[in-house]
């Protein structure tokens, strides 16, 4: 799944692409956008809100100029590809869920998780939920800090992943903090000594990372040298050499890969709740 630097580098893609350019076709191929047409419109802009993308239109003149937005997710296979037109795409042809092209340009989206047209006004109402952006112009590392605070008992993985908390931090991330910290993904948020250190560090590897394609939170920008502990199940821990564990955790239905090394992410004492 994307983290929000991936998102925020194809808003940038996104931008360089389309801005200022009027639309010369629109394409949504799925059933409740199916009439949908955006040719004719301005593109006035792409910006990221953590995982999310707003693509801003203005269609129409003077006193019936209106502002639609185009918001789109990229969920786990999502992609937006910036082309030349008669280029070849890089994914096949039934992947794509919307094309938007413009004189000398067409975006692609392919396998888009989420894809809804509404008008700009209401954008609250798709990304309104959201906590601080970690890539945002609104950051803000207390508010972030006080939500995560919130659920003293919430495993920090589930914490770090809930984008109610702080916007832009998925499974690839969530599982380097954890290391980093030397906490195991399962420990309740009031078990972590400096929870605004890891928000420190979240902010800090996407910075780092949202300027290139290739991300790494090692510092090493090899291949299999990239991660500390993502997707390096069985693995030697960098640190100690420990296997690297890999276990499904999160709620029944929504499970998701955590990876930590069993030696410097040793799991927390269950604690007894009652006075037996
Ligand atoms: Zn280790």
């Amino acid at each position: 799944m994307p983290e929000g630097d991936t998102v925020y580098r194809t808003a940038h893609v996104l931008e360089r692409g389309l801005t200022g350019r009027i639309l010369v076709r629109s394409e949504f191929r799925m059933p409740q956008h199916a009439t949908a047409d955006l040719s004719g419109a301005t593109v006035l802009g792409t910006v990221s809100r953590g995982k999310h993308l707003l693509t801003r239109v203005a269609r129409g003149s003077g006193a019936d100029t209106e502002q639609v937005t185009l918001h789109t997710h990229l969920k786990m296979e999502g992609a937006w590809r910036v082309l030349r037109p008669g280029q070849r795409w890089p994914r096949p042809e039934h992947h794509a869920r919307v094309v938007l092209e413009t004189s000398d340009t067409v975006a692609i989206g392919f396998s888009l998780g989420i894809v809804e047209l509404l008008p700009t006004a209401e954008e609250e109402r798709v990304v309104g939920h959201l906590g601080p952006d970690l890539l945002g112009p609104d950051w803000d590392e207390d508010e972030a800090v006080r939500r995560l605070h919130a659920a003293p008992e919430r495993p920090i993985r589930e914490a770090l992943l809930d984008q109610t908390n702080l916007a832009g931090v998925g499974n690839m991330y969530m599982a380097e903090l954890c290391f980093i910290a030397g906490l195991h993904p399962q420990t309740p948020v009031n078990e972590v000594p400096d929870v605004r250190q890891i928000v420190r560090r979240a902010k800090q590897m996407l910075e780092l990372n949202k300027v290139r394609w290739s991300q790494t939170t090692t510092g090493n920008l090899a291949e299999r040298e990239r991660m500390w502990v993502f997707r390096r199940d069985r693995s030697p821990c960098r640190r100690c050499g420990t296997p690297i564990r890999v276990e499904m955790l999160g709620p029944a239905g929504r499970e998701r890969a955590a990876y930590w090394c069993p030696r410097c992410q040793p799991r927390p004492r269950v604690r007894r709740t009652s006075a037996t």
